[in-house]
């Protein structure tokens, strides 16, 4: 079984929200902790995926990304040497003018940025700069200090923490519970209920509340599609949402969810968003 940041991850749910918006970058620093080589396979994965919400995780494309055997995924490491040698960045910087073979896009993985001195830096920001379009450069450091400004000026910069979450909000574990039930009514009572309150649920509460429900649905779609065990923070519930829930209903969910535990964030009212969200399952049934 490959390693993959867990779903729910702020990580991966960066990744996909660009993916979907089609403003990958081309250039990405990835840092903290955790497995970095996961999470670089996942966010390489997205750049070269063929599905329709990438990653899929399931084309051909993703399964090589994610396994480490994708002809245009390549990954830029020394395990001899302290450094990079300077043949290995001379040969980076010809290979990256070789179009990708298999997939759009060609993607380098510099495993570990403390291999490169000041000099491969500065090859490889010119690279970044001037590369042809299709090349894409995902650096992974224990620290953003590990580069030059420069590089990191031109790069964004991605966060990685996998971390164990916490367990559900009981509100949440509610909301799932209702959407398991596949039906409107018990979704639409909670949500009506929610909003009734007195006094009214704060937007960052909601938006915490639909961010457990959509980390549980995003992990239900993964038993759903093969993973072995669920994350325990939310292993009963996700595994009821995979249990009863239809493909096209749990594919739904977890994309509704992710969207407005979003919008949540950016400021549109709570009633709007749980409204907004009674309509969408609606349409799902
Ligand atoms: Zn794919």
């Amino acid at each position: 079984m490959v390693q993959l940041p867990a779903e729910n991850s702020i990580l991966a749910a960066a990744v996909r929200r660009a993916a979907d918006e089609h403003r990958l970058s081309h250039a990405v620093i990835l840092t903290g902790r955790g497995d970095l080589t996961a999470a670089a396979r996942f966010l390489a994965a997205a750049h070269v995926c063929e599905g329709e919400h990438k990653p899929c995780l399931i084309c051909r494309h993703c399964r090589k990304a994610l396994e480490g055997v994708h002809p245009d995924v390549i990954s830029v490491q020394d395990t001899e040497h302290k450094e990079l040698t300077v043949e290995a960045v001379r040969a980076l910087r010809k290979d990256v003018y070789i179009r990708p073979n298999e997939a759009e896009r060609k993607v380098y993985i510099i495993a570990d940025c403390r291999q490169l001195n000041e000099r491969d830096q500065n090859v490889l920001l010119k690279i970044v700069e001037e590369g042809p379009p299709y090349a894409a450069f995902i650096f992974c450091a224990d620290s953003p200090a590990a580069l030059l400004e420069t590089i990191r000026s031109r790069c964004v910069m991605l966060k990685y923490d996998d971390g164990a979450e916490a367990p559900l909000r009981p509100d949440a574990v509610e909301l799932c519970r209702a959407f398991a039930a596949g039906r409107l009514l018990p979704v639409t009572a909670f949500l009506v209920g929610l909003d009734a309150k007195k006094p009214v649920p704060k937007r960052e509460e909601v938006s915490a509340m639909l961010r457990d429900c959509w980390r549980t649905a995003a992990e239900a779609l993964l038993l759903r599609r093969g993973k072995p065990r669920p994350e325990p923070s939310c292993a009963e519930e996700a595994r009821r949402l995979a249990d009863r829930l239809t493909d096209r209903q749990l594919t739904g969910l977890e994309s509704v969810l992710r969207q407005y535990a979003g919008e949540c964030d950016y400021n549109v009212g709570v009633g709007h968003v749980l409204g907004g969200l009674a309509a969408k399952w609606e349409e799902l049934l």
